[in-house]
């Protein structure tokens, strides 16, 4: 057959797509851990186009060539499956997204679809942008939108700075997440979605999604929730009724460390006040094929092939870490240098039992060594030190195994006072809406044995008492931009 014409292509697309369909429903038939191993990227596509590549290529090419005019004109009016240029798609970070869009909808039955971005912070750009929209009958309304206050230092200035102080959009503060009643009183015509994060990071704030979604709902509008620390291998805040979650795919999804990237996925057909039929329909599809094709914030494919490697294990790296993040816990709450432990895996914690409800490790009833339903509240924690931030940053100080870092998820240990990093910009007012004091440390317990943890812990305390001071080298050997001297 002659390969011409827009319509020849458009055929062939379409038996692409169903082709490709049913693959899809058939990964949505295997348990979790195979959909995170295979994701999208079947054998047929290895075999037929790939070389027989058994891991996913990465292409790094920034655009796509088309057999003829005809096919150009088809995949530009996205007519066929095309991915024409990087910075809108590319089949690297299709896998990504496809991976990601089937384990947020595991166990389900909803249809999702998934945007990857550059950062965890681009994500949330792009779930709640293309919601702050005006009403064109009401053309001067002032915008709001109602999240919780206990977010990520980022989100918090994301929302304050450039969403409030520079677009003058209202961000509506829930102090008390668990307060419905609190949600709903802030809730009016101008307001455009309800956002959460849970648990919140660093603070650990949980509150009941279900009830919130519900309320959601009832006015129209669509809840967004970022499920970062929590990752889909513990809980999928769609099955409860979310219309979008956002993933730092930097932390806990991509373990190794090797890359900054984000997502959105929403399931199809969300609920939204705002008249635009097309993104209610499928929201990721929309942002990526026309907002960020215009902003511009996607991820690189080799960022995607990095955090795709580490997406395969995430079940049971989520299992291993959570276990090990409960012993440090328990053995923290026991010190006497320390004046509270926040983790939600602790029966001691106020919402314990609320994410006792939610937070499971995924498919532990078909796991041979539970054979039931377990809880697991993943690896972030944070514990206060008595005295205040004197102390706190002395016993911060002493640690030699687990890393000073603004970072978490990783496979090393890693520890921050958030008062004075990741929760420095949003000032001390701030600080206190969000529960951050300043004798906080997060603690984010990697893949080592939970003893040698502990022990780095043990000795970091010892030290208040005088017993041993851990200096460091008196020399920086990194190179690059970070290499001084310390006289
Ligand atoms: C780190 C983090 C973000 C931002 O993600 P980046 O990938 O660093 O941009 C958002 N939300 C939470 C809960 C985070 O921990």
């Amino acid at each position: 057959m002659e390969h011409s014409g827009v319509q020849f292509f458009v055929e062939a697309g379409k038996r692409a797509q169903q082709w490709h369909s049913k693959y899809l429903a058939g990964m949505r038939e295997c348990r979790f851990d195979t959909i995170a191993v295979h994701g999208v990227y079947s054998m047929q596509e290895a075999l037929d186009f790939n070389q027989g590549s058994l891991i996913e290529p990465v292409y790094m090419s920034t655009s796509q060539g088309y057999r003829n005019s005809d096919e150009m004109e088809a995949a530009l009016g996205y007519m066929i499956p095309t991915w024409c240029y990087s910075r809108i798609a590319n089949p690297t970070m299709y896998y990504y997204e496809g991976v990601l869009s089937l384990l947020e909808g595991y166990g389900t039955g909803l249809e999702t679809s998934c945007l990857a971005t550059a950062s965890g912070m681009a994500a949330i750009q792009s779930a709640v942008d293309p919601f702050l929209v005006t009403d064109p009958k009401k053309p001067g309304a002032k915008l709001n939108f109602v999240a919780t206050c206990q977010v990520y230092g980022g989100t918090f200035q994301q929302f304050a700075m450039r969403k409030e102080k520079e677009r003058n959009i209202e961000w509506r503060r829930v102090i008390h997440s668990n307060d419905l009643s609190e949600w709903e009183n802030k809730i009016d015509e101008n307001t455009r979605f309800l956002y959460g994060e849970m648990p919140s990071n660093p603070s650990q704030a949980f509150f009941d999604l279900e009830k919130v979604a519900a309320l959601a709902h009832k006015y129209n509008l669509p809840l967004i929730i970022d499920s970062t620390v929590a990752t889909p291998a513990l809980l999928r805040p769609l099955a409860y009724g979310a219309d979008i979650v956002v993933q730092s795919v930097t932390k806990s999804l991509a373990t190794s460390g090797f890359s900054i990237c984000g997502a959105v996925i929403s399931r199809k057909n969300l609920v939204s006040n705002i008249d635009n039929d097309e993104m209610k329909a499928d929201f990721c599809t929309y942002a990526k094929l026309l907002p960020n094709r215009d902003n511009g914030p996607n991820i690189s494919p080799m960022n995607a092939i990095l955090a795709l490697n580490d997406i395969r294990t995430i079940r049971t790296r989520m299992d291993l870490v959570s276990m090990s993040t409960q012993k440090v816990a328990e053995f923290l709450e026991s010190h006497p240098a320390i004046e509270g432990v926040d983790y939600l895996g602790l029966p001691s914690h106020d919402l314990h039992k609320l994410a006792s409800q939610y937070m499971f490790l995924v498919d532990s009833e078909f796991d041979p060594r539970y054979n039931k339903k377990v809880n697991r509240f993943g690896h972030l924690m944070s514990f206060r030190v008595k005295g205040g931030a004197g102390p706190t940053r002395k016993v911060f100080d002493a640690f030699h195994r687990i890393y000073r870092a603004t970072d978490l998820g990783r496979i090393k240990s890693v520890a921050t006072i958030p008062a004075i990093s990741t929760h420095s910009q949003q000032g001390e007012e701030g600080r206190k809406l969000a529960n951050i004091p300043d004798n906080l440390i997060r603690l984010c317990v990697g893949g080592e044995h939970p003893d040698d943890i502990i022990n780095d812990l043990r000795q970091a305390l010892d030290s208040l008492q005088g017993k041993k001071i851990y200096t460091g080298s008196p020399e920086y050997s990194a190179g690059g931009a970070s290499s001084a001297k310390l006289q």
